[in-house]
């Protein structure tokens, strides 16, 4: 809820408007949704709203013993587990959130979408994510990525209204430009997002240089080809005047030559644009392989050569299944065992 409709809502349970402002700050300044940790309230006003209030816990966590990085995964009110991950740079915290649990759009090289879409995610559980994040390492937070499970164009409303919370000034304040919304080319998502004129930044979940190829990825290709949801991406910086990010998975054998280098220059040539570089995770389930560390020098060289911006993601938490989906489906198995 907003200020405004968490005092509508707070009048119409008969509590104080004051009131309104302090259960605010308790959620998003103190990141407590527990309503008998509101000690400013009386017994009887926690009464009256503690039933409403989101009851998100975490099941477990791991740390990565090479950099730091936690993955948790959250159990929402119904049981739904999700992941979400908080990773630690030079420039600050970083947390990547879930905004599905699970996913339809079918990557191939991706465990979250294997089990499909079970449900859309609340703007309160994005919301949560961040803000457990921060409860469980005293630390704050300064970027969130919405690049964890789940295509958050496919969940619009809902991830829209988490940005819109998370940048409140009553609330966490974070700056729109501290957020990244990474999608697998949804083209009139990505045209509908660019007319609210957000200062996030779109990142594309590229991966491929020609259409047949991308199809093999990602069956949203089928759907939109390179040709539109390129001009998808150009309509977004012409009206937003943010820089874009392609993002491109390395898959080992497949779409990492040094033509596909070459290739993937010439289709993002004279755009205002960033590459990041992902050699993939290897998952159990899928059959392909992250591409060794010199050929990904090789394919950097060759797009830096032909002038574009590229940086090569730094493999944060591989010690920890911190791939998208991977902690989420082992939990789902140990469960089926047991
Ligand atoms: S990569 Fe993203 S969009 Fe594709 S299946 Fe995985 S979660 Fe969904």
């Amino acid at each position: 809820m907003t200020m405004d409709e968490l005092t509508e809502y707070m009048m119409g349970k008969g509590l104080a408007k004051f009131r309104a402002k302090q259960v605010y700050e308790w959620m998003h300044k103190h990141f407590i949704f527990d309503a008998s940790l509101m000690t400013n309230l009386s017994n009887a006003d926690r009464e009256k709203i503690k039933d409403d209030l989101p009851v998100i816990e975490e099941e477990t966590r791991l740390v990565s013993k090479k950099d730091g990085t936690i993955k948790f995964l959250m159990k929402m009110p119904d049981g739904q587990m999700i992941e979400t991950v908080f990773m630690r740079y030079h420039h600050g915290n970083s947390v990547c959130i879930s905004s599905q649990a699970g996913c339809r759009m079918g990557c191939r090289f991706c465990a979250s979408t294997i089990g499909g879409l079970v449900r859309n995610l609340e703007p309160s559980e994005m919301l949560y994510q961040v803000y457990h994040a921060m409860k469980a390492t005293g630390e704050r937070v300064s970027n969130i990525v919405i690049m964890g499970t789940g295509e958050p164009l496919d969940n619009y409303d809902n991830v829209l209204r988490f940005i819109d919370l998370i940048t409140s000034e009553n609330g966490y304040n974070l700056s729109e430009r501290s957020i990244t919304l990474s999608s697998c080319g949804l083209v009139p998502k990505i045209r509908e997002l660019a007319d609210r004129k957000l200062q996030i930044t779109f990142a594309l979940s590229l991966h491929a240089t020609t259409d047949e190829e991308r199809r093999s990825l990602m069956p949203v290709a089928e759907r939109y080809n390179l040709k539109e949801t390129l001009e998808a991406c150009r309509y977004y910086f012409d009206v937003t005047g943010r820089r874009l990010t392609f993002e491109y998975s390395l898959v080992r054998g497949v779409n990492d030559s040094e033509d596909h280098a070459r290739r993937l220059s010439a289709l993002i040539r004279g755009m205002n644009a960033h590459v990041n570089l992902i050699p993939v995770n290897p998952v159990e389930e899928r059959k392909y392989k992250g591409t060794a560390s010199a050929e990904v020098e090789k394919f950097k060289n060759i797009l830096e050569k032909n002038r574009i911006n590229v940086t090569i993601r730094k493999g944060m938490g591989s010690d920890i299944d911190a791939a998208c989906g991977q902690l989420r489906r082992k939990y789902g198995k140990i469960q089926e065992k047991s």
